[in-house]
Protein backbone atom coordinates (compact mmCIF):
# COMPACT_ATOMS: atom_id res chain seq x y z
CA UNK A 1 0.00 0.00 0.00
CA UNK A 2 1.56 3.42 -0.75
CA UNK A 3 2.04 5.67 2.19
CA UNK A 4 0.74 9.26 1.66
CA UNK A 5 2.04 12.06 1.06
CA UNK A 6 3.50 14.71 4.43
CA UNK A 7 5.57 17.96 4.02
CA UNK A 8 7.80 17.70 7.89
CA UNK A 9 9.04 21.37 8.18
CA UNK A 10 11.53 20.82 10.75
CA UNK A 11 11.57 24.32 13.13
CA UNK A 12 15.54 25.52 13.45
CA UNK A 13 16.63 26.53 16.01
CA UNK A 14 14.91 23.67 18.26
CA UNK A 15 15.63 21.39 21.44
CA UNK A 16 18.44 22.08 23.72
CA UNK A 17 19.55 25.48 24.71
CA UNK A 18 22.91 26.31 25.92
CA UNK A 19 21.81 26.78 29.41
CA UNK A 20 20.13 22.98 29.24
CA UNK A 21 23.28 21.75 27.87
CA UNK A 22 25.47 23.17 30.38
CA UNK A 23 23.03 21.94 33.48
CA UNK A 24 23.19 17.86 32.08
CA UNK A 25 27.24 18.31 31.40
CA UNK A 26 27.26 19.43 35.17
CA UNK A 27 25.53 16.45 36.50
CA UNK A 28 27.74 14.32 34.18
CA UNK A 29 30.98 15.52 35.12
CA UNK A 30 30.04 15.93 38.95
CA UNK A 31 29.42 11.93 38.79
CA UNK A 32 33.06 11.53 36.71
CA UNK A 33 34.72 14.15 39.34
CA UNK A 34 32.88 12.36 42.64
CA UNK A 35 31.40 9.17 41.53
CA UNK A 36 28.04 8.05 42.51
CA UNK A 37 25.43 8.81 43.75
CA UNK A 38 25.38 12.89 43.51
CA UNK A 39 22.50 14.84 44.56
CA UNK A 40 20.08 16.92 41.93
CA UNK A 41 17.74 19.59 43.64
CA UNK A 42 15.42 19.31 41.12
CA UNK A 43 15.15 18.05 38.02
CA UNK A 44 17.97 19.33 36.63
CA UNK A 45 16.38 20.19 32.90
CA UNK A 46 12.56 19.31 32.44
CA UNK A 47 12.87 16.52 31.05
CA UNK A 48 11.82 13.00 31.90
CA UNK A 49 14.08 11.46 29.65
CA UNK A 50 16.93 13.56 30.04
CA UNK A 51 16.39 13.20 34.23
CA UNK A 52 15.72 9.07 33.56
CA UNK A 53 19.07 9.37 31.98
CA UNK A 54 21.46 10.84 34.53
CA UNK A 55 19.45 8.71 37.00
CA UNK A 56 20.55 5.48 35.77
CA UNK A 57 24.12 6.73 35.58
CA UNK A 58 23.66 7.66 39.06
CA UNK A 59 22.09 11.04 39.83
CA UNK A 60 19.94 11.15 42.75
CA UNK A 61 16.80 13.85 42.16
CA UNK A 62 15.40 14.94 44.97
CA UNK A 63 12.79 18.53 46.07
CA UNK A 64 14.38 20.01 48.93
CA UNK A 65 17.91 20.44 50.34
CA UNK A 66 16.93 18.30 53.37
CA UNK A 67 16.83 14.92 51.40
CA UNK A 68 20.30 15.51 50.81
CA UNK A 69 23.29 13.09 52.95
CA UNK A 70 25.74 16.20 54.33
CA UNK A 71 28.69 13.60 52.49
CA UNK A 72 27.69 13.82 48.50
CA UNK A 73 27.84 16.48 46.58
CA UNK A 74 24.42 18.40 45.52
CA UNK A 75 23.83 20.28 42.21
CA UNK A 76 21.49 23.12 41.56
CA UNK A 77 19.00 23.07 38.66
CA UNK A 78 19.18 24.80 35.41
CA UNK A 79 15.97 27.28 37.18
CA UNK A 80 18.04 28.88 40.09
CA UNK A 81 17.29 28.60 43.54
CA UNK A 82 16.09 30.91 46.09
CA UNK A 83 19.74 32.76 47.94
CA UNK A 84 18.45 30.49 51.25
CA UNK A 85 19.11 27.17 49.39
CA UNK A 86 23.31 27.72 48.84
CA UNK A 87 23.31 29.25 52.19
CA UNK A 88 22.19 26.11 53.81
CA UNK A 89 24.16 24.07 52.04
CA UNK A 90 27.06 26.60 53.36
CA UNK A 91 25.56 26.27 56.87
CA UNK A 92 25.82 22.19 56.54
CA UNK A 93 29.22 22.17 54.77
CA UNK A 94 28.31 20.47 51.73
CA UNK A 95 29.54 20.44 48.40
CA UNK A 96 27.36 21.78 45.89
CA UNK A 97 27.56 23.25 41.85
CA UNK A 98 25.24 25.52 40.92
CA UNK A 99 23.88 24.76 37.34
CA UNK A 100 21.88 28.00 37.29
CA UNK A 101 21.29 28.94 33.70
CA UNK A 102 23.77 32.14 33.65
CA UNK A 103 20.76 33.84 32.04
CA UNK A 104 18.84 33.15 35.24
CA UNK A 105 21.28 34.40 37.04
CA UNK A 106 21.95 37.29 34.78
CA UNK A 107 17.88 38.48 36.34
CA UNK A 108 18.82 37.52 39.77
CA UNK A 109 21.61 39.90 39.42
CA UNK A 110 19.46 42.20 37.81
CA UNK A 111 16.80 42.16 40.58
CA UNK A 112 19.79 42.33 43.67
CA UNK A 113 20.67 45.62 41.95
CA UNK A 114 17.29 46.79 41.51
CA UNK A 115 16.71 46.41 44.91
CA UNK A 116 19.91 48.00 46.15
CA UNK A 117 18.68 51.52 44.35
CA UNK A 118 15.71 51.31 46.56
CA UNK A 119 13.48 50.01 44.08
CA UNK A 120 10.61 47.51 44.95
CA UNK A 121 10.58 44.85 42.51
CA UNK A 122 7.64 43.55 40.27
CA UNK A 123 8.07 39.92 38.78
CA UNK A 124 6.38 38.69 35.44
CA UNK A 125 6.36 35.13 35.90
CA UNK A 126 4.15 32.38 36.69
CA UNK A 127 3.35 31.15 40.00
CA UNK A 128 5.24 27.90 41.53
CA UNK A 129 7.49 27.62 38.69
CA UNK A 130 11.10 26.74 40.26
CA UNK A 131 12.78 29.99 37.92
CA UNK A 132 10.32 32.48 39.45
CA UNK A 133 10.72 31.05 43.30
CA UNK A 134 14.38 30.75 42.50
CA UNK A 135 14.45 34.85 41.51
CA UNK A 136 11.84 36.22 43.64
CA UNK A 137 14.08 34.30 46.77
CA UNK A 138 16.53 36.80 45.51
CA UNK A 139 15.51 38.82 47.86
CA UNK A 140 13.90 38.99 51.80
CA UNK A 141 9.92 37.38 51.44
CA UNK A 142 7.49 39.78 50.44
CA UNK A 143 9.94 42.32 48.76
CA UNK A 144 9.10 40.85 44.98
CA UNK A 145 5.10 40.92 43.70
CA UNK A 146 4.53 38.30 40.99
CA UNK A 147 2.37 39.28 38.22
CA UNK A 148 1.07 36.65 35.87
CA UNK A 149 -1.23 38.26 33.33
CA UNK A 150 -2.13 42.16 32.55
CA UNK A 151 -5.27 41.89 34.16
CA UNK A 152 -3.30 41.28 37.59
CA UNK A 153 -1.30 44.92 37.00
CA UNK A 154 -4.50 46.47 38.29
CA UNK A 155 -4.70 44.87 41.73
CA UNK A 156 -1.01 45.41 42.70
CA UNK A 157 -0.28 47.39 45.65
CA UNK A 158 3.07 48.71 45.44
CA UNK A 159 5.46 50.22 48.45
CA UNK A 160 5.95 53.63 46.03
CA UNK A 161 3.95 53.75 42.27
CA UNK A 162 7.47 55.98 41.46
CA UNK A 163 10.19 53.37 42.82
CA UNK A 164 9.41 50.25 40.82
CA UNK A 165 11.25 48.14 38.36
CA UNK A 166 10.10 44.81 36.97
CA UNK A 167 11.98 41.59 35.46
CA UNK A 168 10.88 38.60 34.16
CA UNK A 169 10.98 34.41 33.97
CA UNK A 170 13.56 33.81 30.67
CA UNK A 171 10.90 31.31 29.58
CA UNK A 172 7.81 33.19 28.75
CA UNK A 173 5.36 34.29 25.36
CA UNK A 174 7.02 37.40 24.24
CA UNK A 175 3.79 38.71 23.14
CA UNK A 176 2.34 37.92 26.61
CA UNK A 177 4.99 39.50 28.43
CA UNK A 178 4.75 42.79 26.01
CA UNK A 179 1.13 43.37 27.00
CA UNK A 180 2.11 42.85 30.55
CA UNK A 181 4.74 45.04 30.14
CA UNK A 182 2.46 48.00 28.70
CA UNK A 183 0.21 47.35 31.62
CA UNK A 184 3.07 48.07 33.78
CA UNK A 185 3.95 50.96 32.09
CA UNK A 186 0.47 52.20 31.78
CA UNK A 187 0.11 52.08 35.36
CA UNK A 188 3.57 53.21 36.19
CA UNK A 189 5.05 55.22 33.90
CA UNK A 190 8.60 55.51 35.45
CA UNK A 191 8.58 51.88 36.16
CA UNK A 192 12.17 50.54 34.96
CA UNK A 193 12.66 47.42 32.93
CA UNK A 194 15.56 45.73 31.71
CA UNK A 195 17.02 47.42 28.00
CA UNK A 196 15.70 43.79 26.54
CA UNK A 197 13.27 41.92 28.40
CA UNK A 198 14.38 39.01 30.49
CA UNK A 199 13.02 36.95 28.08
CA UNK A 200 16.35 34.33 26.72
CA UNK A 201 17.40 34.53 23.17
CA UNK A 202 16.73 30.39 22.91
CA UNK A 203 12.82 31.43 23.97
CA UNK A 204 12.83 34.23 21.48
CA UNK A 205 14.48 31.96 18.67
CA UNK A 206 12.06 28.83 19.20
CA UNK A 207 8.88 31.31 19.36
CA UNK A 208 10.17 32.82 15.89
CA UNK A 209 10.95 29.75 14.05
CA UNK A 210 7.40 28.51 14.97
CA UNK A 211 5.67 31.60 13.86
CA UNK A 212 7.53 31.22 10.88
CA UNK A 213 6.36 27.58 10.62
CA UNK A 214 2.66 27.93 11.53
CA UNK A 215 1.49 29.15 8.32
CA UNK A 216 2.50 26.72 6.20
CA UNK A 217 1.51 23.47 8.04
CA UNK A 218 -2.00 21.78 9.47
CA UNK A 219 -0.59 20.80 12.84
CA UNK A 220 2.37 21.31 15.22
CA UNK A 221 3.65 19.07 17.71
CA UNK A 222 6.47 20.44 19.74
CA UNK A 223 8.33 17.82 21.76
CA UNK A 224 8.72 18.50 25.24
CA UNK A 225 7.46 18.04 28.89
CA UNK A 226 4.72 19.09 30.48
CA UNK A 227 6.35 20.89 33.30
CA UNK A 228 8.06 22.69 30.59
CA UNK A 229 7.67 26.25 30.51
CA UNK A 230 9.42 26.89 27.28
CA UNK A 231 7.61 24.12 25.62
CA UNK A 232 4.07 25.38 27.12
CA UNK A 233 4.49 28.59 25.01
CA UNK A 234 5.59 26.98 21.79
CA UNK A 235 2.48 25.27 22.06
CA UNK A 236 0.37 28.40 22.64
CA UNK A 237 2.34 30.58 19.95
CA UNK A 238 1.84 27.81 17.19
CA UNK A 239 -1.90 27.68 18.02
CA UNK A 240 -2.36 31.85 18.31
CA UNK A 241 0.14 31.98 14.85
CA UNK A 242 -2.40 30.57 12.42
CA UNK A 243 -2.13 26.27 13.03
CA UNK A 244 -5.66 24.68 14.40
CA UNK A 245 -3.47 22.20 15.70
CA UNK A 246 -0.79 22.95 17.99
CA UNK A 247 -0.17 19.88 20.37
CA UNK A 248 3.15 18.87 23.18
CA UNK A 249 4.20 15.37 23.25
CA UNK A 250 6.63 14.04 25.22
CA UNK A 251 7.64 11.59 22.83
CA UNK A 252 6.54 9.39 19.28
CA UNK A 253 3.86 6.93 21.80
CA UNK A 254 1.96 10.30 22.61
CA UNK A 255 1.25 11.40 19.11
CA UNK A 256 -2.66 11.58 18.51
CA UNK A 257 -2.69 9.95 15.23
CA UNK A 258 -6.53 9.93 14.76
CA UNK A 259 -6.43 14.15 15.51
CA UNK A 260 -4.13 14.43 12.67
CA UNK A 261 -5.69 12.24 9.72
CA UNK A 262 -5.83 14.20 6.60
CA UNK A 263 -3.16 16.40 7.38
CA UNK A 264 -0.16 17.12 4.54
CA UNK A 265 1.60 19.33 6.23
CA UNK A 266 3.15 19.21 10.09
CA UNK A 267 5.67 21.47 11.90
CA UNK A 268 8.01 19.88 14.31
CA UNK A 269 9.93 21.73 17.35
CA UNK A 270 11.40 20.93 20.64
CA UNK A 271 11.27 22.61 23.43
CA UNK A 272 14.57 23.71 25.08
CA UNK A 273 14.87 20.81 27.49
CA UNK A 274 13.72 18.21 25.13
CA UNK A 275 16.69 16.04 23.41
CA UNK A 276 17.15 15.62 19.40
CA UNK A 277 16.90 12.03 20.08
CA UNK A 278 12.98 12.59 20.73
CA UNK A 279 12.89 14.65 17.55
CA UNK A 280 14.41 11.95 15.34
CA UNK A 281 11.91 9.37 17.60
CA UNK A 282 8.76 11.56 16.57
CA UNK A 283 10.29 11.98 12.97
CA UNK A 284 11.03 8.44 12.25
CA UNK A 285 7.26 7.39 13.94
CA UNK A 286 5.96 9.63 10.84
CA UNK A 287 8.38 8.01 8.22
CA UNK A 288 6.92 4.72 8.99
CA UNK A 289 3.54 6.25 8.37
CA UNK A 290 3.94 8.33 5.21
CA UNK A 291 6.20 9.24 2.39
CA UNK A 292 7.70 12.02 4.19
CA UNK A 293 9.82 15.32 2.56
CA UNK A 294 11.39 17.08 5.19
CA UNK A 295 12.37 21.00 5.08
CA UNK A 296 13.90 22.96 7.20
CA UNK A 297 12.26 26.59 8.63
CA UNK A 298 15.28 28.37 10.07
CA UNK A 299 14.71 31.87 11.24
CA UNK A 300 18.30 32.23 13.20
CA UNK A 301 21.53 30.32 14.10
CA UNK A 302 22.69 29.84 17.57
CA UNK A 303 26.09 29.84 18.74
CA UNK A 304 25.90 29.90 22.49
CA UNK A 305 27.83 28.07 24.51
CA UNK A 306 28.42 28.10 28.21
CA UNK A 307 31.29 27.08 30.24
CA UNK A 308 30.52 24.87 33.29
CA UNK A 309 31.81 25.97 36.92
CA UNK A 310 35.61 25.85 37.61
CA UNK A 311 35.55 23.26 40.21
CA UNK A 312 34.54 21.15 37.65
CA UNK A 313 37.23 21.98 34.80
CA UNK A 314 40.01 21.80 37.25
CA UNK A 315 42.33 18.75 36.86
CA UNK A 316 42.69 17.03 39.72
CA UNK A 317 47.16 17.44 41.67
FE1 LIG B 1 18.96 29.46 29.91
FE2 LIG B 1 17.05 30.26 28.21
FE3 LIG B 1 17.85 27.76 28.23
FE4 LIG B 1 16.43 28.69 30.30
S1 LIG B 1 15.73 28.43 28.19
S2 LIG B 1 18.24 27.39 30.40
S3 LIG B 1 17.25 30.80 30.38
S4 LIG B 1 19.12 29.55 27.68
Amino acid sequence: MTKPALKLFLAAPRGFCAGVDRAIKIVEMALEKWGAPVYVRHEIVHNRYVVDGLRAKGAVFVEELDECPTDRPVIFSAHGVPRAVPAEAERRNMIYVDATCPLVSKVHIEAERHAEEGLQIIMIGHAGHPETIGTMGQLPEGDVLLVETADDVGSLEVRDPDKLAYVTQTTLSIDDTADVVAALRGRFPTIVGPHKEDICYATTNRQEAVKAMAPKVDAILVIGAPNSSNSRRLVEVGARSGCDYAQLVQRASDIDWRALDGISALGITAGASAPDVLVREVIEAFEARYDVTLEQVETAVERVEFKVPRVLREVPA
